[in-house]
């Protein structure tokens, strides 16, 4: 009776995004409609603002303001390192880490055909075409290790053994079953200076 449909479409709605259990999703809609009604057209307006200025890049898929990224643009970044992660969150906390000079590729999404995400999803023809055009020696494959992760891991190895690259992985520094955002800003640049070939 508390609930109506409307409010509870906002609670579902909160309760989507990444790290929302459905009692901070409860607090959050509870606040937004408690507290000044500016603080909640506010975020809106803000969120409608940021969604339509931020596109994923033409060559690498990071969400960017511009296209292609900043990173893409750069000519201080190193070609012979490509970094493939699954979503433009993972590329700002590599970044952070500083360990870090060459280009990335952004999957999207992991390998996951009950969802609805098989390989065809991956985007593996563009990813294909950015290998042939900065003919990268090493592809650092930054994926959780999680069920999703270890089997577009084992895809993409797959794919790419008949081409003359070395495909490295992060060691399992990072507890099996993270996520890439939570690990430890030194847990992630061990994991990462420890990587290994994985062919
Ligand atoms: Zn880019």
């Amino acid at each position: 009776m508390l609930i109506s449909p409307r409010l509870e479409e906002l609670i579902k709605a909160l309760n989507g995004l990444p790290g929302i259990g459905r009692k901070t999703a409860q607090r959050l809609a509870w606040y937004l409609l408690s507290a000044d009604a500016e603080i909640a057209t506010d975020l809106a307006k803000t969120i409608v603002d940021a969604v339509q200025s931020y596109a994923p890049c033409g060559v690498c898929n990071l969400i960017s303001e511009s296209d292609p990224c900043p990173l893409c643009a750069s000519a201080d970044r190193d070609d012979s390192q490509l970094c493939i992660v699954e979503n433009s969150g993972d590329v700002h906390i590599l970044e952070n880490m500083n360990e870090y000079r060459g280009r990335y590729y952004v999957l999207g999404h992991l390998l996951s055909p009950l969802d609805g995400y098989g390989p065809e999803e991956l985007g593996i023809p563009k990813l294909m075409e950015l290998l042939a055009e900065r003919k990268p020696t090493e592809l650092i494959l930054a994926l959780k290790p999680t069920a999703e992760g270890e089997a577009t891991i084992h895809y993409l190895t797959q794919i790419f053994t008949e081409i003359s690259i070395n495909i490295t992985r992060l060691s399992t520094g990072i507890p099996f079953g993270g996520e890439l955002e939570y690990s430890s800003a030194l847990t992630l640049a061990n994991a990462w200076n420890r990587r290994y070939s994985v062919q």
